[in-house]
């Protein structure tokens, strides 16, 4: 049985406001439907994640999974319709080239989705062809067409329905088929058409979708209550300057003017390996030098910019956010000043976060030691990341 994730992402989110579409604004540091993308390949029953994107969003959509270009488990991205239900159809059919046995479909705006909900769906779906999550209205309910509430609507069994919605692939996909050119609003409704019975599953008012403005003041807290697991972690890196001619110095990831670079395996950029040690210091994972040992040749003028993204990717895979980062370098030459801004806006861009979370200083140690000898670079980055408490 293999099971497959569709994430639905080709909507403009006009509602939401900000310049660009809801799935692509941040939430805690990363894209809104990076949230969803992650807690669907963190979950281990799940084979492939496939997203559905606007035409128009593919540079977006770069961006939003950096680093998991090459992770197995998610796919190409597929284009999307005019409505969501010509996306959802088109992202079937994408899967059904080689097709799963059931398929979680899931809206890209809700990013709160918890692995409890994605099990109950699956363990539902042995009993039933679909099975949707959804909370049970508790409220007092009144219809109001005629500008005075009106009383007398019975809310017994009513309930309030979200995504992931599961079915049986082979099911939805003729469903959808059938359904084309109807306008129904959820993939719940195009089973229930094709007469599949499909089960309501108890999920969570946290698995709220981000819909209007302040919606994402709501999420930006929840995130924070759940990521209350607050750690820090410290890292320091040292190279030499080299005697190799034209060999360039690479700081924070940037190219920096100098006339010498500094020496080392990889592209010996000491301030992204400090940083890197510093998250890998917080999530209690060993070093860089374990991750990456300078024995390997892979790492031969490696760009440190993977170094960092690796890091990052196993935050993500912890579920966790790297809320600052704040990175010292000392030396007596060249001046980080004018760079620090680009620097920042560089290691941001690597690690998927907000310029604001990233901090950059610089110091010479008064001409004293190696650094002040100008024999070498030092680097020191202090990391605090949040994991799920
Ligand atoms: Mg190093």
């Amino acid at each position: 049985m293999t099971t497959a994730a569709l994430i639905v992402a080709a909507g403009r989110g006009t509602r939401a406001g900000g310049e660009k579409p809801k799935q692509y604004q941040m939430l805690g540091g990363k894209p809104l439907l990076r949230h969803s993308i992650d807690a669907l390949l963190g979950h281990a029953a799940i084979a492939r994640v496939a997203v559905v994107i606007h035409p128009d969003d593919s540079a977006a959509y770069a961006e939003a999974v950096k680093g998991l270009e090459n992770h197995p488990r998610l796919a190409s991205a597929c284009l999307g319709g005019a409505a969501r239900q010509d996306s959802v159809r088109l992202g079937l059919e994408t899967l059904a080239h080689d097709p799963p046995a059931e398929v979680l479909i899931h809206d890209a705006a809700r990013p709160f989705l918890q692995h409890i909900y994605i099990d109950r769906l699956l363990t539902m779906l042995k009993q039933a062809p679909g099975a949707v999550l959804g909370i049970p209205v508790v409220d007092t309910l009144k219809r109001d067409d005629t500008g005075y509430a009106r009383s007398g609507v019975e809310r017994q069994g009513l309930w309030r329905v979200q995504t992931p919605q599961a079915f049986r692939f082979g099911d939805i996909l003729t469903a959808h088929r059938q359904s084309a050119g109807l306008a129904l609003t959820d993939d719940a409704a195009v089973a229930e058409r094709a007469g599949l019975p499909v089960r309501l599953v108890p999920g969570a008012e946290e698995n709220f979708k981000v819909t209007e403005p302040e919606d994402f003041a709501r999420a930006e807290r929840q995130l924070l209550l759940q990521l209350a697991d607050i750690r820090t972690g410290q890292g320091f890196d040292v190279h030499a300057f080299s005697d190799e001619p034209g060999r360039k110095l690479t700081i924070g990831g940037l190219v920096i003017p100098h006339d010498r670079g500094l020496a080392g395996h990889s592209d010996a950029d000491v301030a992204l390996h400090a940083l890197t040690d510093a998250i890998l210091g917080a999530l209690g994972d060993g070093d860089i030098g374990q991750h990456f040992p300078p024995s390997d040749a892979r790492w031969k003028n490696a760009d440190s910019a993977a170094f960092l993204q690796h890091a990052m990717t196993l935050l993500a895979a912890r579920g966790g956010m790297l809320a600052h980062a704040d990175i010292t370098i000392v030396c007596e030459a060249p001046k980080i000043g004018p760079h620090r801004d680009a620097m920042r806006a560089r290691i941001a861009g690597i690690a998927g976060i907000t310029i604001d979370r990233i901090s950059v200083k610089a110091t010479t140690t008064e001409q004293l030691g190696f650094t002040g000898r100008r024999e070498g670079i030092a680097a020191q980055a202090v990391a605090t990341v949040r994991l799920p408490g």
